[in-house]
């Protein structure tokens, strides 16, 4: 559909090949991006109407590098660009010759017209005869946005009506705190309008539904890229952590209360010096079984989690990453609910420190911040225990081919010394 106009466009140009069949999928992009950003943007004189929002998107289609064009000196010009840009020049001018837009010249308004479910309204294709004997160009721009859509087009029309309300639109001009105000307020818009429940579990009032859940959250960003961020941080991160580590009494307990926003939380799992090399994270949680108890231990500086969403301000709970530790064996990084914060006072619990991470290059409605921990104590039943569990009297075990395997290597008296790590591993880099 779209290589066939971009063909006869380019003729025998240099490197045709390779740009037609580079063209249709960033074409895809453009076409998308512009069409999102025309369907989000506010009524007004100045917004070009259905039909010239077809003709450009055609035009981008058939040249390709068009924008470009009118702004670069042709002698800086590479030579398909160069004839790109007669080719739009000579497009332009079939134009004021052509039928209007949709009609080929054989052929009436009403059978090139076609619904355009997208915007809820009728339109011409984006058609037009060309005078030169060169085939014109035919796209059906309300089906071509109708497969963009996908198959979550229900959901993604729904989230993109909800994010054109203006109380989920970014305001300019706010302090990064009222910034922060905002966004957290806007969650609750989105509770309210079942927006994020749909990845949860059906028993807890949720859909199952994970595709759906993905669309409708990726639409979310044309409102405030703070608002959709926050809401991955509280749903996508701390609310499915809990949702796919933790087991059935898991969901029973937190996910309620996470779903509705009164337990705004964290994913805390990256530490100021362990990013992606996730495994070297340094956080202890270390089984004490005279109390049923794990003990989360932040061993040094660089091991504080780091540029955490919610824990400079919000966040009432977290889903921790920490090495767990029993019986003298580290078994590697496991995932632990833990309270953060005292519900009425905002204060952090015992044991538990932070800073903000402040003003950020951008998402700076989102309280990013650090958190340490000084032999807190949970209960052993806060493991999110999915994929590896530890019995009262610490035994390990897991149900995963990959840790259990791992664990009994551990067990092993021949290897036992290997696997043993009461003593953090050591900082990746130094920090004051
Ligand atoms: C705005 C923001 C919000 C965040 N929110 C959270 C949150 O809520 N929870 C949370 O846990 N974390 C959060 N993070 C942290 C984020 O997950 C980390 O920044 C990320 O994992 C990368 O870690 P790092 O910054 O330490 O970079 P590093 O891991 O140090 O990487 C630095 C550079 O080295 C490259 N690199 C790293 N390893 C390799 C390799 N093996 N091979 C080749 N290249 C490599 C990286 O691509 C990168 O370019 C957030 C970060 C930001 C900026």
């Amino acid at each position: 559909m779209i290589a066939r106009p971009m063909r006869n466009h380019l003729g025998d140009s240099a490197g045709r090949e390779a740009v037609i069949g580079y063209w249709p999928n960033a074409a895809i992009g453009l076409v998308r991006n512009a069409g999102e950003q025309w369907l989000a943007s506010p009524e007004s004189p100045s917004k070009p109407g259905q039909e010239a929002m077809a003709r450009q998107i055609t035009d981008w289609l058939c040249l390709g590098l068009a924008p470009s064009c009118a702004r670069q000196p042709r002698a800086r010009q590479h030579r398909l660009q160069h004839r790109t840009c007669q080719n739009q020049r000579r497009n332009r001018h079939d134009r004021t010759r052509r039928p209007p837009l949709g009609r080929s010249p054989n052929s009436t308004a009403r059978d090139t017209t076609v619904p355009n479910t997208a915007v809820g309204k009728t339109s011409a294709p984006a058609a037009a005869g060309s005078s030169s004997g060169t085939p014109a160009p035919v796209v059906d721009v309300a089906a071509l946005g109708e497969l963009l859509l996908g198959k979550w087009a229900e959901t993604r029309r729904a989230s993109r009506a909800l994010a054109g309300r203006p109380e989920l639109h970014k305001t300019e001009g706010l302090t990064h705190t009222e910034h922060r105000q905002r966004a957290f307020g806007q969650l609750r818009i989105l509770v309210e309008n079942g927006a994020v429940h749909r990845a949860f579990p059906v028993s807890v009032g949720g859909a199952d539904e994970h595709g759906g859940n993905v669309a409708g959250f990726q639409e979310l960003v044309i409102a405030d890229p703070s608002l959709q961020i926050k809401a991955g941080v509280q749903w996508g991160l701390f609310g499915s952590a809990v949702n796919h580590l933790g087991t059935a009494e898991h969901h029973e307990k937190w996910l309620p209360g996470i779903m509705s926003l009164d337990i705004p939380g964290c994913f805390a799992m990256t530490e100021t010096g362990h990013g992606s090399d996730v495994a070297s994270i340094a956080t202890t949680a270390t089984y004490d079984p005279a109390t049923e108890e794990f003990v989360v231990h932040t061993p040094f500086r660089a091991a504080w989690k780091d540029y955490i969403g919610n824990a400079a301000v919000d966040g009432l709970a977290a889903v921790v990453f920490a090495q767990l530790v029993t019986q003298g064996v580290n078994h590697g990084v496991h995932a632990f609910y833990m309270d953060l914060r005292d519900p009425g006072t905002k204060e952090f619990l015992p044991g538990i420190g932070g800073e903000d991470d402040g003003v950020k290059g951008g998402l700076n409605g989102i309280d990013n911040g650090r958190l340490h921990f000084t032999h807190v104590r949970i209960p052993r039943t806060n493991l999110l225990n999915r994929y590896g569990n530890v019995d009262a009297d610490g035994s390990y075990s897991s149900p995963s081919p990959a840790r259990a395997a791992a664990s009994s290597r551990c067990s092993a008296p021949w290897s036992r010394a290997a696997c043993r790590s009461t003593a953090p591993p050591s900082p990746r880099r130094s920090w004051p």
